[in-house]
């Protein structure tokens, strides 16, 4: 069967090649003739046949010839350039092995370096795989949510504002529908869609068309999909341009500039080396250059930027396990950075799981609790009978809060407490307080059916549906926050009687509602009219005439719990010294007590409104900003001020958002955060990470890891910094002695160290976790330089001497056993290989007392567990393996001047690491002493 559905769409496939201006011409009928659907869209068969012939809806981006090309990269860098010369140097002045032994290593750096990188684009790739798009598809007849990869030509899909569009498509329905295409033609301000053909100029412009790419920013819209993944005109654009935008951050261009810096001093090294060599020990220059050569490729910290980018990788992966997908690397220094959060309060601090306990009227406080109401087959509210037909305060509100409403509640007969809600929290509030209250929602929705709606939004703070009413008339139901509902009422509703709207009502209902909000309650108003029939037509009821002169009819309020992680992320976050700025679509009120209640504020924050917000300068906002304040009521455009002045304070901003309106100010912050489960696929779009929770707790944890990461990048530089100095002390001693102290450590070894032992255990070291102080410290001045002095004390003046020192005592230990000083120290033979191994083999266990010590800061690794970082031992384990490898292999040991040594130097080796990691651990415990006291 499903092979006659294939052949159908092999000749259907011939068929679709017109433009896309082609099809926003050709007739309707003509259209769902051509692609064999309609109006009710495909089945299901129909759908599973397209797939296989059109392919999933995705675009590919030719990636090979740029991985290629970044392959290759790693093979022509400068260092990898000055490689391959020094080899053919090796080779055409006969050191053939050395000559090998050197591109080699420069082959096996290269491929290591890539696979850094591979890995780190894998870690990227694999989060944006971890976040489907859904679309709403007609399949079978029915509305259905499907994988937007899943979409065929031929589908019809439901489209509301904040969805982002899939694929190309004819519009078929439209209500004040616009859509944002920046992404395709950079054109900022939304267009407007309609179903009417209308040309417009330039590409993309056809008025009733949609295109892959772009968003729903306003309305909905339903629509008939003409081309899909690649075939698409976002498609045809991605095929074209292979190259992935990528911008450069500080993080890099500190690393690029430390690296050039660094790349300097070490040819300003060589060239003094390769002058004393010739000068000092009358080498000839051919043996010179390889000599210096050694100590240049020693100085260049070579590994630096391929590790630093796995190390970012791994604090993505990290950070994803704890609910918080990072799009870039490059926003991970940003979090450690991060001096404000801007945060929403529902759903992010509080739980957006919403019960409601009171029903307000003018006539009574109905408290919600517990138990379904219907009693004798009448629908009755906390004892009250409710009646939906009379004018009733009490039914006319339980009606508004089930037809004004789009959130749909799943009734699971089995068991009540597995009902499911598919819409948002406040209106599924609504949902299940009439559910308790007996009411069959699907039976009130025929009786009044639907004939309009202005849907809710945030700047409006309010939603209002029109239905078909008795006698001839519409109902029209409002319901949204009260300090913008009540003043649209002119009546209100009192013991059964429509009655003016006084000012002693009014005082009565603040009062009621200030009550509420004070305890931290979010109250939600409601009101109702009814309009003759023939008046006019309820498809041209403008949105201003419906909600005006209303009929007040009460309030309901809900409690939304403060989520339980919420008050220790605030607290880590002020030991961090990082503002957090409660900034909400709620009531002054009821914001304040929340942000109390989790310790965000103190007693008496400033709540700045939304409209005072408009009324102030920016002086006088930035003044605001600097003392403890919460911004209520205020719409999300308004978000994105709050977010720029913060900025030009000089804060690093991270800011959260879920809706259309959030993207501005989720993209102008330094950190856009966007709702995984709430928030619209434009939020998502426009910020850097996503939350998988929607917890604020993740935000927090996620800067924690920010600045665990940019701390292990800085114990990495340590690290490979470290082993420096003890490869370029030997040289030192034998050029100064003018060759009486034969070359301690060879060129072959000096690289040894530097390209193969040091990197294996400093990998490990991007793994480590967050040391337990690290929020409690204030955050990183951008701007700030990874090398700080105290690292370059540290790796040359402490642990790199420290290291020299044991090395040459290595080194003088075989001489002093084989007769030295009465017998000359050997420049060649047995003994001068023995005592070369034990220098390198002495950096070497130098090293693993230095990858230990370089765990933590300030900590001792004692508390963060000697054995918990799995890749460091296995990292020293391969190290120690390799180091034997070169000493026992025959022909190893010719290349790399190596010699076997026996167990006494091992037992000797094995011991080094220990005094000096207990001197660092004595050292780090009188740093936090003093550190205590001061
Ligand atoms: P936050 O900005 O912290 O997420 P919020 O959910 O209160 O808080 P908005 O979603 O902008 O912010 O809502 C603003 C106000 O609009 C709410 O306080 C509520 O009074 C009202 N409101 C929310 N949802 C609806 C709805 N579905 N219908 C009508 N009014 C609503």
């Amino acid at each position: 069967m499903l092979k006659l559905e294939q052949m159908k769409e092999v000749v259907l496939l011939k068929k679709i090649t017109k433009s896309s201006r082609d099809y926003a011409q050709e007739n309707l009928e003509q259209l769902y003739h051509e692609f064999d659907s309609s109006q009710q869209g495909l089945t299901s068969k129909q759908a599973a046949a397209r797939l296989q012939h059109f392919g999933a809806n995705t675009i590919q981006k030719s990636k090979k010839q740029s991985q290629l090309r970044q392959f290759l990269k790693n093979f022509t860098s400068l260092m990898a350039i000055l490689l391959w010369v020094s080899g053919l140097v090796a080779i055409l002045t006969n050191t053939l092995e050395l000559g090998i032994a050197i591109w080699c290593v420069n082959l096996i750096n290269g491929c290591f370096s890539y696979y850094q990188q591979h890995e780190a684009q894998k870690a990227t790739d694999s989060m944006l795989a971890m976040l489907p798009v859904f679309t709403q598809v007609y399949r079978d007849g029915k509305l259905q949510q499907v994988n937007a990869k899943e979409i065929v030509p031929g589908d019809v899909f439901s489209v509301q504002a904040g969805d982002s569009i899939p694929v190309d498509a004819r519009l078929l329905t439209a209500a004040t529908f616009q859509v944002d295409e920046s992404a395709l033609t950079g054109e900022s301000v939304p267009e407007s869609k309609d179903v009417a053909y209308e040309p417009g100029e330039g590409q993309f412009a056809e008025s009733n068309m949609i295109y892959a790419g772009t968003a729903a920013v306003s309305g909905g819209a339903t629509a008939l999909v003409i081309a899909t993944g690649m075939h698409t005109e976002f498609g045809k654009i991605a095929a074209l341009t292979h190259q992935q935008k990528k911008s450069i951050s500080p993080l890099q261009l500190e690393l690029n500039r430390l690296t050039k810096q660094l790349s300097i001093i070490a040819f300003s090294i060589g060239i003094v080396f390769f002058v004393a060599a010739l000068l000092f020990v009358h080498y000839a220059p051919a043996k010179a250059f390889i000599f210096a050569l050694g100590l240049v490729v020693a100085f260049i910290p070579e590994g630096l930027l391929p590790t630093v980018t796995l190390s970012l990788a791994q604090g993505v992966k990290r950070m994803a396990k704890n609910h918080a997908l990072v799009k870039e690397l490059n926003s991970i220094e940003t979090l450690g950075e991060t001096t404000v959060i801007c945060s929403d309060k529902t759903g992010t601090l509080t739980q957006n799981q919403m019960t409601i306990n009171h029903v307000w009227t003018l006539e009574h406080d109905y408290q919600v609790s517990g138990q379904g109401y219907r009693v004798n087959g009448q629908i009755t509210l906390a004892g009250k009978k409710v009646d939906f037909k009379q004018a009733n305060d009490l039914g006319k509100l339980l009606l508004t809060a089930t037809l004004d409403n789009d959130t749909k509640l799943e009734i699971n007969t089995q068991d009540q407490g597995k009902n499911k809600l598919i819409g948002t929290p406040t209106e599924g509030a609504l949902c299940v307080l009439v559910n308790k209250a007996g009411i069959e929602i699907q039976k009130l929705q025929k009786e009044f059916p639907r004939l309009k709606e202005f849907p809710f939004d945030s700047r409006r703070k309010r939603m209002t549906t029109v239905h078909q009413g008795n006698d001839q008339k519409y109902l029209v139901l409002v319901k949204g926050a009260l300090s913008d509902l009540l003043p649209k009422c002119n009546t209100v509703l009192l013991n059964g009687k429509t009655t003016a709207l006084g000012k002693e009502q009014i005082t009565k209902i603040n009062s009621a509602n200030k009550n509420f909000a004070a305890q931290g309650l979010r109250s939600l108003g409601f009101a109702y009219k009814e309009i003759p029939a023939e008046k006019t037509k309820a498809a041209n009821l403008k949105m201003e005439s419906a909600e005006e002169q209303l009929t007040f009819l009460g309030l309901t309020a809900m409690t939304d719990p403060p989520r339980p992680e919420a008050y220790q992320a605030v607290k880590s976050c002020h030991q961090a010294h990082i503002k957090i700025i409660m900034v909400t679509g709620d009531s002054p009120l009821t914001a304040k007590s929340i942000a109390k209640k989790i310790g965000i504020t103190g007693e008496n924050p400033r709540v700045v409104t939304g409209d005072e917000l408009n009324k102030m300068s920016d002086d006088e906002l930035k003044i605001a900003l600097s003392g403890e304040i919460i911004f209520a009521r205020v719409a999300p455009e308004q978000k994105y001020r709050i977010v720029s002045t913060l900025q030009k304070r000089g804060e690093i901003v991270a800011s959260t958002g879920d809706g259309v309106n959030d993207a501005p100010a989720l993209k102008k912050a330094d950190i856009g955060v966007a709702m995984g489960k709430m928030g619209t696929d434009v939020a998502k779009d426009a910020a850097d990470i996503i939350l998988t929770d929607d917890n604020f707790a993740s935000i927090v944890a996620a800067i924690e890891e920010g600045r665990a990461v940019y701390s292990n990048i800085q114990k990495f530089l340590l690290y490979i910094l470290n082993s420096n100095v003890p490869e370029a002390i030997p040289s030192v001693l034998f050029l100064f002695s003018r060759g009486a102290i034969p070359l301690p450590l060879t060129v072959m070894q000096i690289l040894t160290v530097d390209l193969g032992t040091d990197m294996l255990p400093a990998l490990g070291l991007g793994s480590e976790r967050a040391e337990p102080n690290v929020m409690q410290q204030p955050p990183r001045t951008r701007g700030a330089h990874l090398l700080q002095r105290s690292i370059i004390w540290k790796a040359f003046g402490w642990y790199g001497l420290v290291a020299s020192a044991i090395s040459a005592l290595a080194y003088f230990f075989v001489n002093v056993q084989n007769g030295w000083p009465q017998k000359l120290l050997a420049a060649s033979g047995p003994v001068y290989k023995e005592a070369t191994t034990m220098t390198l083999a002495a950096i070497v266990f130098c090293q693993i007392a230095a990858v230990m010590n370089c765990r933590t800061q300030k900590e001792s690794v004692f508390r963060i567990g000697l054995f918990s970082n799995r890749q460091i031992l296995s990292g020293i384990f391969f190290e120690v393996i390799l180091l034997s490898v070169l000493i026992y292999t025959p022909i190893l040991q010719s290349a790399f001047h190596t010699a076997a040594i026996d167990w006494q130097e091992w037992l000797l080796l094995v011991i080094i690491p220990i005094p000096l990691f207990l001197i660092e651990e004595l050292r780090k415990m009188l740093s936090r002493k003093v550190f205590k006291q001061s």
